[in-house]
C-alpha cells in the first residue's frame, strides 16, 4: 500500500461515496463530478497505472466499468458514456494509482468534460515507421 489518497481511501483513512465494492475492486464518485455521475473505479492493490496492472485485475477493473456504464444510462438518463483511463502525467493522470473514469454523457450537458482530437501538426509524421517502431515492442 501507497500512501496516495486511493489507498488511503482504500484503507478507510479517508471517507468516499461508493457505488460499488467486492474484494479486488472498488468503484466511487469523483468528488469533482465533471458531469453526474461520474465513477471512478479501481483495483484496490496499488499499481501505478492501467500499463502495470496485470491483465486479469485490469479485466476485472473493465468489467465494473461497463457495468457502470451500462448503470448510468438505466438509471441517471444518460444518453451515452466515455470511458477512459490516463497513464502517466503527460496523459493527464494526476494520483498515481490506476484508475478508470467512467464519465455519464447527457444530451443537455452541463458537464466540465470534453474530448478533443485535433490532427497532429507534425507534417514528418511517418506511419509505417511507427506502426513498425510499436510492432517492435509488443
Ligand atoms: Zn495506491
Amino acid at each position: 500500500m501507497e500512501d496516495d489518497i486511493f489507498c488511503m481511501i482504500i484503507r478507510g483513512e479517508i471517507p468516499s461515496t461508493k457505488v460499488y465494492e467486492d474484494e479486488d475492486v472498488l468503484a466511487i464518485l469523483d468528488i469533482s463530478q465533471a458531469t453526474r455521475g461520474h465513477t471512478l473505479v479501481m483495483p484496490k492493490a496499488h499499481y501505478k497505472d492501467m500499463l502495470h496492472c496485470p491483465g486479469e485485475l485490469l479485466h476485472r477493473v473493465m468489467d465494473v466499468a461497463q457495468r457502470i456504464g451500462q448503470a448510468a444510462i438505466k438509471s441517471l438518463g444518460a444518453s451515452g458514456v466515455n470511458i477512459l483511463t490516463n497513464a502517466g502525467p503527460s496523459a493527464g493522470q494526476t494520483i498515481p494509482h490506476f484508475h478508470v473514469h467512467v464519465i455519464p454523457r447527457y444530451d443537455v450537458d452541463t458537464g466540465g468534460f470534453e474530448i478533443t482530437m485535433k490532427e497532429n501538426t507534425d507534417k514528418d509524421l511517418n506511419l509505417p515507421v511507427i506502426a513498425q517502431e510499436i510492432k517492435e515492442k509488443l
